[in-house]
């Protein structure tokens, strides 16, 4: 058996970035002007199978070869290991990488050095589900339930969430797992759009697209919202009006506020009947979430995609912070991380509706909903997947939506694989549409 005996041979990085800012995709209170960019790394292997591990780390635009380099300073741990073994037990890279005391130092497990980590488990993921034949969402449901836990890295979790405790949810979601697989291939998960809501864009073009998000099946969008009140009674009016009564629409901060203004802004919003309000305030105040959650009621809290580890999730749940939780596929360690967040989750009996967009977000976060919808929580009720349509046709396999719903992938894989023609054409800065750019400005 060949690859028995195969290793990793290389980590090769790439920082590539797109020019979006120029169309103001994306731009929300906090962001104005972002260039959507992975920090993206592939594992090679001497299998002689053709396969590789690809995992990325969204950013937005300078910084990105920063994440890059912190990319590369993992290389030692993983170049040379066997892969089989990795494949079979991801957790042990994700150990080992949480593990690496001096760049711990850098941490720990927070901000660039854990997103570094997240990308290249990823990655490890990547290549375990192709390995395997299947799509990563299809490995994940399929899984042990006992093996799903050994991946999961318990410290600091054990007084809300204990091993005996993550194995009893698992095991209590294995009825009627292959019913559900067939409900997920038939319909597809639940997604809503982003897409009309960006805060750079007209009145027109906001409820142009609204309009469309219905015809296209969605039942949710969302409005970015925080940099001026006036502006937001407008928009926000102009929303309603343009989707009716019974659409959800939810609103996003982006981190904008202090307590006191999430709620005096949030309840002036009101009377447009948000869902929810995304990241009201900075990712690290629970207590403030939970003072911004009681204000506002019925209006529900929601944040995630700036909570940079299982540990702050579990403070959000435990002191009743957030009523819909929004994970990120790349924030955190990776899939080994995103499984403790899901298994706290599903604890506290709490939503989980990812964030994604960006650039490949989409991609990788439905194998994470599907795969709770099939083996853990069980239901997709009162669970959205964001979708924000922009920069799929840079996958080799991009994410699908129909009718509202994200479509299960079936390719093997965690979906994360760039085009080659792609990476070309955008890394930073040599690649052929950056350099051309950067020889006309100078
Ligand atoms: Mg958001």
């Amino acid at each position: 058996m060949p690859t028995d005996t195969a290793r990793i041979t290389a980590l090769d990085t790439y920082d590539v970035r797109f020019p979006t800012s120029r169309s103001l995709d994306g731009s929300d209170a906090m962001n104005p002007d972002p260039d959507y960019s992975a920090a993206y790394l592939v594992l090679r292997t001497d299998a002689g199978d053709g396969l590789e591990g690809h995992g990325f780390t969204f950013t937005i635009g300078r910084g990105n070869d920063v994440q890059v380099a912190a990319i590369e300073a993992l290389r030692g741990h993983v170049v040379g290991r066997s892969v089989s073994d990795l494949c079979a037990d991801p957790g042990s890279l994700n150990r080992d990488l949480i593990g690496d005391s001096q760049l711990r130092w850098l941490g720990p497990e927070k901000g660039v050095m854990h997103m570094a980590i997240g990308a290249v488990v990823n990655a490890v993921w990547d290549l375990a589900a192709k390995r395997a034949g299947r799509p990563l969402w299809r490995l994940l449901a399929e899984a042990e339930p006992q093996w799903l836990v050994s991946q999961v890295d318990f410290r600091y979790l054990t007084d809300a969430l204990t091993p005996d405790e993550a194995l009893t949810l698992l095991e209590r979601a294995r009825d009627g797992r292959a019913e559900r697989a067939g409900t997920l291939l038939a319909r597809g998960y639940p997604a809503y759009t982003t897409s009309p809501g960006w805060l750079g864009y007209s009145d027109e073009k906001l409820t142009r697209l609204a309009k469309e998000a219905l015809a296209d099946g969605f039942t949710q969008i969302k409005l970015k919202v925080g940099a001026d009140l006036s502006d937001d009674l407008r928009r926000c009016r102009a929303a309603r009006a343009a989707i009716g009564p019974d659409v959800r629409m939810a609103i996003d901060a982006n981190q904008r506020w202090d307590v006191a203004d999430a709620i005096a802004w949030t309840n002036a919003l009101a009377e447009f009947d948000p869902y929810w309000i995304e990241e009201p305030t900075s990712p690290d105040d629970i207590l403030g979430h939970a003072a911004v959650r009681t204000a506002v009621a019925p209006v529900k809290v929601a944040t995630g995609e700036h909570v940079q580890n299982r540990i702050v999730f579990k403070q959000l749940l435990q002191a009743g912070a957030i009523d819909v939780l929004q994970l990120d596929a790349t924030r955190v360690g990776g899939v080994n991380e995103n499984l403790a967040i899901l298994l706290l989750a599903a604890k506290f009996g709490v939503p989980v509706c990812p964030h994604a967009g960006g650039v490949g977000l989409c991609e990788l976060a439905q194998h994470l909903s599907m795969f709770d919808f099939i083996a853990l929580s069980g239901t997709t009720q009162d669970r959205v997947l964001e979708y924000v349509d922009h920069l799929h046709e840079h996958f080799v396999t991009p994410t699908v939506v129909r009718d509202g719903h994200y479509r299960a992938p079936t390719t093997p894989g965690f979906s994360a694989q760039m085009h080659p023609e792609s990476i070309a054409a955008y890394v930073y800065p040599g690649g052929t549409f950056w350099s051309t750019e950067l020889e006309e400005q100078s």
